[in-house]
């Protein structure tokens, strides 16, 4: 699956970390400035618990063109959640993304 052509779990699940992953502090990564913390021992990507939910750092057109601007620093859960995967098309079947992606 082609997730440039999707973004749809970018815009359905809440994407929360350990603020150790977090960049300002050493050996994190992801931009805090993307994120809120959530209490002592989290950080959540914004706009992944508003409704409807939308990751801030999700760029583009769901369902068609996305990009994320994080992409090589994005948090844990972004990584482990795989394409294909029921979590994945759980998502896309909420906005209605074709499986396998058109256009
Ligand atoms: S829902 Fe699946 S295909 Fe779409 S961006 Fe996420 S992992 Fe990729
Ligand atoms: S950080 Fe990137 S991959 Fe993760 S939810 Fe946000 S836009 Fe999607």
């Amino acid at each position: 699956m082609d997730c440039t052509r999707c973004g749809a779990c970018c815009a359905f699940y809440r994407v929360d970390f350990h603020r150790l992953d977090g960049d300002d502090v050493p050996g994190g990564f992801v931009p805090v400035a993307w994120t809120l913390p959530l209490n002592a021992s989290l950080l959540r990507m914004r706009g992944t618990d508003a409704f409807p939910p939308r990751c801030v750092a999700l760029f583009g057109d769901l369902g068609q063109s996305v990009s994320c601007a994080i992409y090589a620093k994005r948090p844990g859960p972004c990584r482990e959640l795989e394409a294909g995967s029921p979590a994945c098309l759980k998502a896309r079947r909420r906005y209605g993304v074709s499986e396998p992606p058109t256009g």
